[in-house]
Protein backbone atom coordinates (compact mmCIF):
# COMPACT_ATOMS: atom_id res chain seq x y z
CA UNK A 1 0.00 0.00 0.00
CA UNK A 2 3.15 2.83 0.73
CA UNK A 3 4.57 1.27 -1.87
CA UNK A 4 1.51 2.29 -4.04
CA UNK A 5 1.35 5.47 -2.48
CA UNK A 6 4.52 6.48 -2.66
CA UNK A 7 5.41 5.74 -6.27
CA UNK A 8 1.82 7.24 -7.70
CA UNK A 9 3.08 10.48 -8.43
CA UNK A 10 3.58 11.75 -11.90
CA UNK A 11 5.67 13.72 -14.00
CA UNK A 12 1.87 15.08 -15.05
CA UNK A 13 1.04 15.39 -11.74
CA UNK A 14 2.99 18.47 -10.82
CA UNK A 15 2.50 21.69 -12.41
CA UNK A 16 5.19 23.69 -10.88
CA UNK A 17 8.51 22.65 -8.76
CA UNK A 18 11.60 24.17 -7.01
CA UNK A 19 14.68 21.82 -7.34
CA UNK A 20 17.79 23.28 -5.06
CA UNK A 21 21.23 21.57 -5.78
CA UNK A 22 23.60 22.33 -3.20
CA UNK A 23 27.05 23.00 -3.67
CA UNK A 24 28.26 19.08 -2.71
CA UNK A 25 26.55 18.48 -6.25
CA UNK A 26 27.76 21.01 -8.64
CA UNK A 27 31.81 21.30 -6.98
CA UNK A 28 34.14 18.93 -7.39
CA UNK A 29 37.15 19.02 -4.55
CA UNK A 30 38.62 21.83 -5.44
CA UNK A 31 35.33 23.72 -5.21
CA UNK A 32 35.83 23.68 -9.09
CA UNK A 33 32.09 23.62 -11.14
CA UNK A 34 31.81 20.10 -12.50
CA UNK A 35 30.71 20.79 -15.78
CA UNK A 36 29.55 17.35 -16.78
CA UNK A 37 26.90 16.71 -13.41
CA UNK A 38 25.43 20.35 -14.37
CA UNK A 39 25.18 18.83 -17.55
CA UNK A 40 22.91 15.63 -16.56
CA UNK A 41 20.80 18.24 -14.23
CA UNK A 42 20.01 20.33 -16.84
CA UNK A 43 19.54 18.10 -19.55
CA UNK A 44 16.63 16.50 -16.51
CA UNK A 45 15.44 19.75 -15.78
CA UNK A 46 15.10 20.56 -19.97
CA UNK A 47 13.03 17.25 -20.04
CA UNK A 48 10.95 18.55 -17.30
CA UNK A 49 10.01 21.79 -18.99
CA UNK A 50 9.63 20.23 -22.54
CA UNK A 51 7.03 18.23 -20.87
CA UNK A 52 5.52 21.16 -19.38
CA UNK A 53 6.67 21.32 -15.66
CA UNK A 54 7.30 24.97 -14.62
CA UNK A 55 10.92 24.55 -12.40
CA UNK A 56 12.46 27.13 -10.56
CA UNK A 57 15.82 26.17 -10.02
CA UNK A 58 17.78 27.36 -6.60
CA UNK A 59 21.40 26.42 -6.59
CA UNK A 60 24.79 26.95 -4.59
CA UNK A 61 27.72 27.01 -5.56
CA UNK A 62 29.15 30.41 -6.65
CA UNK A 63 30.90 31.06 -3.14
CA UNK A 64 32.83 27.18 -4.04
CA UNK A 65 33.15 28.40 -8.06
CA UNK A 66 34.53 31.80 -6.83
CA UNK A 67 37.28 29.65 -4.33
CA UNK A 68 38.55 27.84 -6.92
CA UNK A 69 39.74 30.47 -9.01
CA UNK A 70 41.11 32.75 -6.82
CA UNK A 71 43.25 32.38 -3.51
CA UNK A 72 43.57 35.79 -2.36
CA UNK A 73 47.34 36.90 -1.71
CA UNK A 74 46.65 38.25 1.94
CA UNK A 75 44.50 36.17 4.27
CA UNK A 76 40.52 37.65 4.20
CA UNK A 77 37.92 37.42 6.86
CA UNK A 78 35.44 35.31 6.69
CA UNK A 79 32.94 37.78 5.38
CA UNK A 80 35.14 39.47 3.17
CA UNK A 81 35.98 35.84 1.61
CA UNK A 82 32.50 35.29 0.95
CA UNK A 83 31.11 38.43 -0.70
CA UNK A 84 35.08 37.84 -3.15
CA UNK A 85 34.28 34.46 -3.98
CA UNK A 86 30.71 34.74 -4.31
CA UNK A 87 31.00 37.82 -7.17
CA UNK A 88 33.44 36.00 -8.59
CA UNK A 89 31.85 32.50 -8.57
CA UNK A 90 28.14 33.13 -9.46
CA UNK A 91 29.43 34.84 -12.92
CA UNK A 92 30.96 31.18 -13.87
CA UNK A 93 27.84 29.32 -12.30
CA UNK A 94 25.52 31.37 -14.37
CA UNK A 95 27.41 31.38 -17.43
CA UNK A 96 27.68 27.19 -17.23
CA UNK A 97 23.82 27.27 -16.60
CA UNK A 98 23.76 29.60 -19.58
CA UNK A 99 25.70 27.76 -22.23
CA UNK A 100 24.14 24.09 -21.01
CA UNK A 101 20.19 25.52 -21.21
CA UNK A 102 21.00 27.21 -24.48
CA UNK A 103 21.50 23.77 -26.15
CA UNK A 104 17.95 23.21 -25.19
CA UNK A 105 16.64 26.58 -26.13
CA UNK A 106 15.62 27.74 -22.74
CA UNK A 107 16.64 31.08 -21.41
CA UNK A 108 18.02 31.69 -18.04
CA UNK A 109 17.34 34.36 -15.81
CA UNK A 110 19.18 35.16 -12.65
CA UNK A 111 17.47 36.18 -9.50
CA UNK A 112 20.18 36.93 -6.66
CA UNK A 113 17.94 38.05 -3.34
CA UNK A 114 19.02 38.29 0.29
CA UNK A 115 16.13 37.73 3.27
CA UNK A 116 15.75 41.27 3.35
CA UNK A 117 13.93 41.40 0.08
CA UNK A 118 11.49 39.11 2.08
CA UNK A 119 11.00 41.51 5.04
CA UNK A 120 7.70 42.71 4.37
CA UNK A 121 4.81 41.74 2.03
CA UNK A 122 5.35 44.55 -0.52
CA UNK A 123 9.25 42.97 -0.87
CA UNK A 124 7.75 39.54 -1.00
CA UNK A 125 5.17 40.12 -3.08
CA UNK A 126 7.67 41.94 -5.87
CA UNK A 127 9.87 39.06 -5.69
CA UNK A 128 6.68 36.95 -6.79
CA UNK A 129 5.89 39.21 -9.33
CA UNK A 130 9.02 38.92 -10.79
CA UNK A 131 9.33 35.08 -11.02
CA UNK A 132 5.74 35.19 -11.99
CA UNK A 133 6.60 36.80 -14.86
CA UNK A 134 9.30 34.34 -15.64
CA UNK A 135 7.70 31.68 -15.70
CA UNK A 136 4.79 33.25 -17.94
CA UNK A 137 7.74 33.66 -20.64
CA UNK A 138 8.82 30.31 -20.15
CA UNK A 139 12.17 31.46 -19.24
CA UNK A 140 13.82 29.65 -16.14
CA UNK A 141 14.28 31.58 -12.93
CA UNK A 142 17.93 30.37 -11.48
CA UNK A 143 17.58 32.14 -7.89
CA UNK A 144 20.99 32.41 -5.40
CA UNK A 145 21.61 34.01 -2.33
CA UNK A 146 23.18 37.68 -2.98
CA UNK A 147 25.96 36.34 -0.77
CA UNK A 148 28.46 39.30 -2.04
CA UNK A 149 25.88 41.87 -0.14
CA UNK A 150 24.02 39.44 2.62
CA UNK A 151 24.83 40.82 5.89
CA UNK A 152 25.91 37.62 8.00
CA UNK A 153 22.98 38.87 10.76
CA UNK A 154 20.43 38.41 8.06
CA UNK A 155 21.50 35.86 5.73
CA UNK A 156 19.37 33.05 5.18
CA UNK A 157 20.39 29.77 7.04
CA UNK A 158 21.28 28.20 3.63
CA UNK A 159 19.53 28.01 0.31
CA UNK A 160 17.45 25.12 1.88
CA UNK A 161 15.85 27.80 4.07
CA UNK A 162 15.54 29.71 0.76
CA UNK A 163 13.96 27.24 -1.27
CA UNK A 164 11.49 25.83 0.86
CA UNK A 165 10.71 30.31 1.11
CA UNK A 166 10.54 30.41 -2.92
CA UNK A 167 8.47 27.08 -2.93
CA UNK A 168 5.79 28.41 -0.70
CA UNK A 169 5.88 31.63 -1.97
CA UNK A 170 5.29 30.30 -5.90
CA UNK A 171 2.68 27.60 -4.59
CA UNK A 172 4.93 24.67 -6.62
CA UNK A 173 3.32 21.35 -5.69
CA UNK A 174 7.04 19.83 -5.25
CA UNK A 175 10.44 20.79 -3.90
CA UNK A 176 13.17 18.86 -4.55
CA UNK A 177 16.00 18.72 -2.42
CA UNK A 178 19.47 17.37 -4.10
CA UNK A 179 22.29 16.70 -1.81
CA UNK A 180 25.12 14.56 -2.02
CA UNK A 181 23.51 11.82 -0.06
CA UNK A 182 20.78 9.46 -0.72
CA UNK A 183 18.41 11.03 1.71
CA UNK A 184 17.87 11.34 5.88
CA UNK A 185 19.48 8.01 7.28
CA UNK A 186 18.01 6.01 9.85
CA UNK A 187 20.83 5.91 11.60
CA UNK A 188 24.25 7.46 12.59
CA UNK A 189 26.57 8.19 9.61
CA UNK A 190 29.35 5.57 9.31
CA UNK A 191 26.82 2.90 10.60
CA UNK A 192 26.71 0.49 7.74
CA UNK A 193 23.53 -1.10 8.89
CA UNK A 194 21.86 2.51 8.31
CA UNK A 195 19.39 2.61 5.11
CA UNK A 196 17.36 5.79 3.54
CA UNK A 197 14.38 7.06 5.34
CA UNK A 198 11.92 6.24 2.46
CA UNK A 199 9.43 8.47 3.47
CA UNK A 200 8.45 10.70 6.93
CA UNK A 201 5.47 12.41 7.50
CA UNK A 202 5.39 16.00 7.65
CA UNK A 203 3.72 16.08 11.20
CA UNK A 204 6.54 13.25 12.39
CA UNK A 205 9.72 14.64 14.11
CA UNK A 206 10.67 11.60 15.62
CA UNK A 207 13.30 11.22 13.09
CA UNK A 208 15.32 13.81 14.52
CA UNK A 209 18.20 12.15 16.65
CA UNK A 210 19.74 10.26 13.32
CA UNK A 211 19.85 13.55 11.80
CA UNK A 212 23.46 14.62 11.51
CA UNK A 213 24.12 18.11 12.32
CA UNK A 214 27.62 17.94 10.77
CA UNK A 215 28.20 19.27 7.60
CA UNK A 216 30.42 18.66 4.75
CA UNK A 217 32.20 20.27 1.94
CA UNK A 218 31.37 23.12 0.76
CA UNK A 219 28.16 24.21 1.10
CA UNK A 220 26.57 26.35 4.03
CA UNK A 221 23.81 23.71 5.13
CA UNK A 222 23.60 20.28 6.39
CA UNK A 223 20.70 17.49 6.75
CA UNK A 224 19.47 19.47 9.93
CA UNK A 225 18.04 22.08 7.69
CA UNK A 226 17.14 20.21 5.15
CA UNK A 227 15.04 18.35 7.79
CA UNK A 228 13.10 21.42 9.45
CA UNK A 229 12.63 23.16 5.54
CA UNK A 230 11.45 20.11 4.50
CA UNK A 231 8.76 19.25 7.22
CA UNK A 232 7.75 22.72 7.44
CA UNK A 233 7.22 23.09 3.57
CA UNK A 234 5.30 19.58 3.93
CA UNK A 235 3.33 20.76 6.64
CA UNK A 236 1.85 23.36 4.12
CA UNK A 237 0.93 21.05 2.02
CA UNK A 238 4.03 20.19 -0.69
CA UNK A 239 5.57 17.50 -1.48
CA UNK A 240 8.96 17.51 -0.36
CA UNK A 241 11.89 15.09 -2.08
CA UNK A 242 15.30 14.74 -0.43
CA UNK A 243 17.13 12.59 -2.91
CA UNK A 244 20.96 12.47 -4.45
CA UNK A 245 21.91 14.48 -7.03
CA UNK A 246 24.99 12.81 -8.39
CA UNK A 247 22.57 9.94 -9.03
CA UNK A 248 22.21 10.47 -12.73
CA UNK A 249 18.81 10.56 -13.79
CA UNK A 250 17.03 10.83 -10.42
CA UNK A 251 14.96 13.74 -10.77
CA UNK A 252 13.08 12.30 -14.04
CA UNK A 253 13.70 8.63 -12.90
CA UNK A 254 11.84 9.21 -9.32
CA UNK A 255 8.68 11.35 -11.49
CA UNK A 256 8.78 8.04 -13.47
CA UNK A 257 8.06 6.04 -10.02
CA UNK A 258 11.40 4.26 -10.59
CA UNK A 259 12.32 2.68 -7.44
CA UNK A 260 15.56 5.16 -6.98
CA UNK A 261 16.70 6.05 -2.82
CA UNK A 262 15.11 9.22 -1.73
CA UNK A 263 13.34 10.25 1.45
CA UNK A 264 9.89 11.71 1.02
CA UNK A 265 8.17 13.87 3.45
CA UNK A 266 4.41 13.18 2.77
CA UNK A 267 2.68 16.38 3.32
CA UNK A 268 -0.28 16.88 5.45
CA UNK A 269 -2.66 19.87 6.19
CA UNK A 270 -4.16 22.51 3.87
CA UNK A 271 -2.38 24.96 2.01
CA UNK A 272 -1.61 28.00 3.41
CA UNK A 273 -2.78 31.31 1.86
CA UNK A 274 -1.73 34.90 1.87
CA UNK A 275 -0.87 36.31 4.36
CA UNK A 276 -0.21 33.28 6.31
CA UNK A 277 2.41 32.23 3.88
CA UNK A 278 4.12 34.91 4.21
CA UNK A 279 4.55 34.91 7.89
CA UNK A 280 5.16 30.86 8.15
CA UNK A 281 8.37 32.42 6.56
CA UNK A 282 8.88 35.42 8.59
CA UNK A 283 9.88 34.10 12.02
CA UNK A 284 13.23 36.35 12.01
CA UNK A 285 11.59 39.61 11.29
CA UNK A 286 9.47 39.37 14.57
CA UNK A 287 10.09 42.59 16.54
CA UNK A 288 8.61 41.26 19.93
CA UNK A 289 6.65 38.59 21.39
CA UNK A 290 2.87 38.50 22.98
CA UNK A 291 2.33 35.56 25.99
CA UNK A 292 -1.04 34.15 26.18
CA UNK A 293 -2.93 32.40 28.81
CA UNK A 294 -4.28 29.20 28.58
CA UNK A 295 -7.58 30.39 27.22
CA UNK A 296 -6.52 32.17 24.68
CA UNK A 297 -4.26 29.51 23.41
CA UNK A 298 -6.95 27.05 23.25
CA UNK A 299 -9.09 29.55 21.57
CA UNK A 300 -6.23 30.00 18.86
CA UNK A 301 -5.97 26.55 17.97
CA UNK A 302 -10.04 25.74 18.18
CA UNK A 303 -12.13 24.74 15.37
CA UNK A 304 -13.11 27.94 14.86
CA UNK A 305 -11.39 30.52 13.26
CA UNK A 306 -10.76 32.99 16.31
CA UNK A 307 -8.11 36.09 16.28
CA UNK A 308 -6.14 36.35 19.02
CA UNK A 309 -7.80 39.30 21.77
CA UNK A 310 -5.74 41.02 24.79
CA UNK A 311 -8.45 39.66 27.11
CA UNK A 312 -5.74 36.67 26.60
CA UNK A 313 -2.99 38.42 26.29
CA UNK A 314 -0.95 38.35 30.06
CA UNK A 315 2.43 39.96 28.78
CA UNK A 316 3.99 41.87 25.76
CA UNK A 317 7.55 42.73 25.60
CA UNK A 318 9.94 44.41 22.89
CA UNK A 319 8.90 47.37 21.00
CA UNK A 320 7.07 47.26 17.81
CA UNK A 321 4.48 49.25 15.62
CA UNK A 322 1.26 48.60 14.40
CA UNK A 323 1.65 46.16 11.31
CA UNK A 324 5.04 44.49 12.68
CA UNK A 325 5.44 40.41 13.27
CA UNK A 326 5.26 39.73 16.56
CA UNK A 327 6.09 35.83 18.26
CA UNK A 328 3.35 34.03 20.05
CA UNK A 329 4.17 32.45 23.07
CA UNK A 330 2.34 30.64 25.85
CA UNK A 331 3.50 31.10 29.40
CA UNK A 332 5.79 28.46 29.47
CA UNK A 333 7.83 30.20 26.79
CA UNK A 334 6.79 27.93 24.01
CA UNK A 335 6.36 29.80 20.62
CA UNK A 336 3.03 28.91 19.10
CA UNK A 337 2.82 30.94 15.92
CA UNK A 338 3.62 34.49 14.40
CA UNK A 339 1.12 36.85 13.70
CA UNK A 340 1.02 40.96 12.38
CA UNK A 341 0.01 42.77 15.67
CA UNK A 342 -2.67 45.10 14.81
CA UNK A 343 -1.45 47.90 17.68
CA UNK A 344 2.18 49.29 18.74
CA UNK A 345 3.39 48.00 21.79
CA UNK A 346 2.57 50.90 23.93
CA UNK A 347 -0.94 51.15 23.55
CA UNK A 348 -0.72 46.69 23.46
CA UNK A 349 0.90 47.03 27.18
CA UNK A 350 -2.13 49.39 27.89
CA UNK A 351 -4.73 47.08 26.78
CA UNK A 352 -3.17 43.81 28.14
CA UNK A 353 -6.38 41.81 29.71
CA UNK A 354 -9.00 43.95 28.57
CA UNK A 355 -12.08 43.85 26.21
CA UNK A 356 -10.50 46.06 22.83
CA UNK A 357 -12.51 46.93 20.04
CA UNK A 358 -10.03 45.06 17.99
CA UNK A 359 -7.84 42.24 18.18
CA UNK A 360 -4.52 42.55 18.59
CA UNK A 361 -3.48 39.60 15.51
CA UNK A 362 -6.81 39.18 13.46
CA UNK A 363 -6.90 35.35 12.75
CA UNK A 364 -6.38 35.83 8.67
CA UNK A 365 -2.71 37.79 9.64
CA UNK A 366 -1.79 35.15 11.67
CA UNK A 367 0.06 32.06 11.44
CA UNK A 368 0.32 28.62 14.28
CA UNK A 369 2.94 26.33 14.18
CA UNK A 370 1.96 24.12 16.91
CA UNK A 371 0.21 21.07 15.94
CA UNK A 372 -3.93 21.39 17.17
CA UNK A 373 -5.74 18.37 18.67
CA UNK A 374 -8.20 20.10 15.91
CA UNK A 375 -6.62 19.53 12.96
CA UNK A 376 -9.25 19.83 10.59
CA UNK A 377 -9.28 23.75 11.18
CA UNK A 378 -10.54 25.40 7.95
CA UNK A 379 -7.34 27.68 5.90
CA UNK A 380 -4.68 26.03 8.60
CA UNK A 381 -2.19 23.73 8.85
CA UNK A 382 -1.57 22.03 11.91
N1 LIG B 1 24.78 30.89 -1.73
C1 LIG B 1 25.92 30.03 -1.49
C2 LIG B 1 26.69 29.80 -2.80
O1 LIG B 1 26.20 30.05 -3.86
C3 LIG B 1 25.57 28.69 -0.93
C4 LIG B 1 24.78 28.67 0.33
C5 LIG B 1 24.53 27.22 0.78
O2 LIG B 1 25.48 26.43 0.83
O3 LIG B 1 23.38 26.87 1.04
O4 LIG B 1 27.78 29.30 -2.74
Amino acid sequence: MIFVMFYSFSMKAYKRIVIKIGTNVLAGDRGELDEARIGHLVNEVATLMQQGTEVILITSGAVAAGRSQLKPDVKLDTVSARQLWSAIGQVKLMNTYTEQFKKHGIICAQVLTTKENFSDRRHYLNMKNCITTMLENKVLPIVNENDTISVSELMFTDNDELSGLISSMMACQALFILTNVDGIYNGMPGDAHASVIREITAGDNSHEDYISAQKSGFGRGGMHTKYSVARKIALEGTDVIIANGKREGILTGLLRGEDLPSTRFIPNGKKLKGQKKWLAHSESFAKGIVVVNHGAQKALFDINANSLLLIGVVEIQGFFKKGDIIRIQDEQGKQLGLGKSQYDSDEAQKLIGKKAEKPLIYYDYMYLNEASPNPSREGDVM
